[in-house]
């Protein structure tokens, strides 16, 4: 634990503005449900690099193990379910303590653990749909190589590979939320991602206090008010304990 101020005071900010808390996760969010960020050393799958899998031209030029990759993961991701720290955001969101969640994650979650206002930055794994005429289906008739019902294409996940742009609407969204912040709390995400590494530096900028909760240095250490490397589940619960007595 380190930063300017103690975690009471955190909480104390927290509740002098009723929805100016947003929060931004990443995959170390995810890793007390036991997902590993596929990006990572233990990420490698049958010795295929995850990066090369995870891209546009893979799914264009080299269909069939893009699709094994997607259905592996998305089968590790359907036995996954929320941990305590999703439960906490959920919590503080029906009782009017954070505004909304920004993610990097395509697991789903935080929707699992009952958040509504979240912007999925990179997808979701349960947005499905056809590569060629754009049209919804189910995760289920991906992974089972099911074609399109209306044009016969090929189907895709609705996240967004390497090569291809975030979803403006969701860039839209968090920007404004960012820029309106009172707090800005960082949960397991390294911060290297651009753009999606810029929100905090726009909330700080902004006037918010900007929180960080995760395991290794991130490059906006220097700008948080308060910094923690502890796991995140603990974290939540001690900061929820913190909010019932300010
Ligand atoms: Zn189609």
């Amino acid at each position: 634990m380190s930063g300017k101020i103690t975690l009471g005071e955190a909480a104390s900010r927290m509740k002098e503005s009723a929805r100016g808390t947003v929060i931004f996760t990443g995959a170390g969010m995810s890793t007390e449900s036991g997902l590993s960020d596929f990006r990572s050393k233990d990420g490698l799958w049958k010795n295929l690099d995850p990066m090369e899998l995870a891209t546009a031209d893979a799914m264009r030029n080299n269909y069939e193990a893009f699709h094994a990759f997607y259905s592996r993961r998305f089968e590790l991701m359907g036995d996954a379910k929320p941990n305590s720290g999703h439960k906490v955001l959920a919590d503080w969101e029906a009782r009017g303590i954070a505004d909304c969640i920004i993610t990097q994650n395509i697991d789903g979650l935080h929707a699992a653990a009952g958040s509504k206002k979240i912007y999925e930055l990179h997808g979701s794994v349960g947005k499905v749909r056809c590569m060629d005429c754009g049209a919804p289906s189910a995760q289920g008739d991906f992974i089972a190589g099911t074609p399109c019902p209306r044009c016969g294409g090929r189907l895709r996940p609705g996240v967004v590979l390497f090569g291809e742009g975030l979803p403006q609407e969701e860039m839209d969204l968090s920007w404004a939320a960012s820029e309106s912040a009172n707090v800005f709390i960082v949960l397991g995400s390294s911060l290297n991602v651009s753009p999606a590494n810029g929100f905090p530096s726009i909330a700080a900028r902004a006037g918010a206090l900007v929180v960080i909760c995760n395991k290794d240095a991130t490059f906006l250490d220097n700008i948080a008010g308060y910094r923690t490397f502890d796991g995140i589940g603990k974290f939540l619960a001690e900061l929820d304990e913190e909010i019932a007595k300010a």
